[in-house]
């Protein structure tokens, strides 16, 4: 069963997060209302408007608090995904030999986590798919995973180790995936919204 990874190729290095820092309040006699607005570097602003206040303001911030945090996540995505587009061949290479050490020890340690044997892990150059997993129960990972926030990296290879048991995706496979992964669909939208951008 496959995860796949519509079109191009992403191998960012940029899982660090812009940290979720305090509101910047700035006054401006033009402006008629309150406007919250997220900067690129992740940072927030919140224009008050000449008749208002700073604590309506705060207030107003704080009511758009979802609306910031998703803008604030999509950024972090969005850096991660440019990272991995800016990659010299150097980088690259230093990478998938990272990848080719790190990821089947990652994947060894969880499936013995969870008392599951795997007959084998390859890690690929694969351009469409983040993993797969073989009725042989042979896992193959994307070699960009090693790029990707840990929590990606380890519900990736989490879905592969319960296709040993599931060899679909049914109700009982997602079952699975959701008492060994809690946050496994917040990670499965932080991957649409990556490959949507
Ligand atoms: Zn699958």
């Amino acid at each position: 069963m496959q995860q796949t990874l519509p079109f191009e190729l992403h191998a960012g290095h940029a899982t660090e997060e812009p940290a979720a820092t305090a509101p910047e309040f700035v006054r401006h006699p033009r402006a008629r209302r309150y406007v919250v607005r997220v900067r690129a570097d992740g940072t927030v602003r919140v224009t008050i408007p000449r008749w208002g206040s700073k604590r309506e303001a705060a207030a107003f911030a704080e009511e758009q608090r979802p609306w910031i945090d998703r803008h604030i996540a999509r950024l972090r995505i969005q850096r991660n995904r440019q990272a991995s587009e800016q990659l010299s061949d150097g980088q690259r290479q230093t990478l998938r030999a990272r990848a080719k050490r790190e990821l089947p020890l990652r994947l060894l340690a969880l499936a013995e986590s969870f008392g599951l044997r795997v007959s084998r892990v390859t890690v690929r150059n694969q351009q469409s798919r983040w993993g797969s997993c073989s009725p042989g129960g042979h896992i193959c990972l994307n070699w960009r995973l090693v790029a990707m926030p840990d929590w990606i990296r380890d519900y990736v290879i989490v879905h592969e180790l319960m296709h040993l048991k599931q060899l679909n995706h049914s109700r009982k496979f997602w079952k699975l995936v959701a008492a060994a992964c809690p946050e496994y669909q917040a990670a499965r939208a932080w991957l649409r919204e990556y490959q949507q951008l």
